[in-house]
């Protein structure tokens, strides 16, 4: 470090910070408009001419995020899956920045790779995979471990893609979703080289679960057509609604045609980790592989996805190469460059050990417990109020409209902006079922209480009042 850097008290600096986050002094407000003009304005004194100390510096930035930022940490965000962060995740991205372990090679970073080992062995026990076989790794959210299963599935399906690529199938590889499944796949057939063609979107049934009949159908339909399924997506919590796929169903229909069986578990795949609530995504241990965002409902800083699958075998073929200026591996070791998508590889594990490890497995378990819990208490409250919810699912994401504004279609939106506008509290909107439109609210935050979800309440209701009048 250089003299001007030490002269900045980090500790104190960063002290004041996470007091403004938790205390809620940084987040007054959870997003009021700001154009980027006004931004860009701002960013103009910062010409990169003269060299700006570290202490003043700090506080421009700091008060540039709280004042223009959507705040993911205020207790009345009940957005997109994105978390408040524990205490423990912030200590340990901020030791990370400090080390900069290197995890591509496990001789570099043993202690990194070992710990992320650790827990994610943890969470595969928690999961039913089996012990030992299981290859899992941290990724940069849910896409890229979504890309990783899809590469996986391919060469397992057909270990000729590997070498020849997809001209040298001599068959047309289909992969199947739900239309409810999340849209990182629309990107996915297009990075294997499949093509949006090849996704089969398949319809859900009431509950907007994915249909199995449909899928069996489609299954059929593409063989008889000289098709080769390859790939099923269950999703286990959908972004839209919440939703878990009929998993064990999907499995069998999986094992039958000699498909991949990937769940995609981003956000809800946490409540593996609840002992209450775990049953909910029973059918995940058939997975060949599982996503699971750490960055979502375990509450650590973006950007951390996981990646479980049961196949080492396929995961060594698959990322495999030489490169004779890396180190070896040793002893019983396997090095990350050989088993995944990335080569520099972050220590994005240490967020997510820390918490778990700080929290224990039980008290971690009651976070989601006393959420799952206040999710209750939200559904009965929104229906007590006359709110229609629309999604039938246990976890917490609420989606709901108003009989009053039912005959409107622009007037979810139109509340969405006011709500914006006046900044107290942040929800979204969704199209649901028969272009049904419907406000979305989820809670990934452990700090909100009954009371917050009273004065969200209370706001929605006050608008859709004044949409009446
Ligand atoms: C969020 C989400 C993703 C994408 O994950 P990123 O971390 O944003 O890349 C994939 N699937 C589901 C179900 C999600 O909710």
């Amino acid at each position: 470090m250089t003299h001007t850097e030490t002269q900045f008290d980090i500790l104190d600096a960063l002290a004041r910070e996470i007091e403004r986050v938790q205390t809620g002094q940084a987040v007054t407000t959870t997003g009021k408009a700001v154009t980027a003009a006004e931004v860009r304005d701002h960013l103009r004194r910062y010409d990169f001419a003269a060299p700006v100390p570290l202490d003043v510096l700090f506080e421009d930035v700091a008060r540039m995020l709280r004042a223009w930022n959507v705040q993911m940490n205020h207790p009345r965000y009940l957005g997109l899956f994105n978390p408040n962060t524990t205490l423990a995740s912030v200590v340990a991205d901020a030791l990370v920045a400090v080390y900069n372990p290197q995890l591509a090679a496990w001789s570099h970073a043993p202690a990194a790779n070992e710990m992320e080992r650790h827990v994610l062995q943890f969470i595969g026990r928690k999961l039913g995979f089996p012990e030992g076989n299981v290859a899992a790794h941290f990724t940069s959210g849910g896409s890229e471990a979504n890309l990783t299963a899809a590469l996986l599935a391919l060469a397992k399906r057909f270990p000729a893609y590997l070498q020849k690529g997809l001209v040298g199938l001599g068959t047309q590889p289909t992969a199947y979703v739900s239309e409810y499944a999340h849209n990182s796949f629309d990107k996915i057939v297009k990075h294997v080289g499949l093509g949006t063609d090849a996704l089969r979107i398949i319809p859900t049934n009431d509950a907007l679960q994915m249909d199995p009949e449909a899928l069996r159908r489609q299954l059929e339909a593409d063989l008889a057509d000289g098709c080769t399924p390859f790939l099923v997506v269950g999703t286990a919590g959908t972004t839209s609604a919440g939703v878990i796929d009929p998993l064990p169903a999907l499995a069998g229909l999986c094992q039958t045609h000699g498909c991949w069986f990937h769940v995609d578990a981003a956000w809800g795949g946490a409540i593996a980790l609840s002992e209450k609530w775990k049953g909910l995504v029973a059918g995940i241990e058939r997975a060949d592989s599982v996503t699971i965002d750490a960055h979502k409902w375990f509450f650590v800083p973006f950007g951390a996805g996981m990646l479980f699958c049961r196949h080492r075998d396929v995961v060594g073929e698959t990322f495999r190469v030489r490169a004779d200026y890396m180190p070896k591996p040793q002893d019983d070791t396997q090095d990350p460059y050989h088993t995944t998508l990335q080569w520099t590889r972050r220590f994005m594990g240490l967020k997510l050990f820390m918490t778990l490890v700080e929290k224990g497995e039980a008290g971690f378990g009651a976070l989601l417990d006393g959420q799952m819990e206040l999710g209750r208490y939200f559904r009965g409250r929104l229906a007590g109020a006359g709110w229609q919810l629309l999604n039938p699912t246990e976890l917490p994401v609420f989606c709901f409209t108003h009989p009053a504004i039912a005959h409107d279609r622009t007037a979810t939106d139109r509340v969405l902006q006011r709500l914006y506008a006046e900044g107290n509290l942040w929800i979204s909107a969704v199209t649901l079922k028969d272009g049904q439109k419907a406000f979305r609210a989820c809670l990934t935050n452990y700090n909100t209480t009954a009371e917050d979800l009273d004065l969200v309440l209370a706001e929605l209701n006050r608008h859709i009042g004044q949409m009446e009048s």
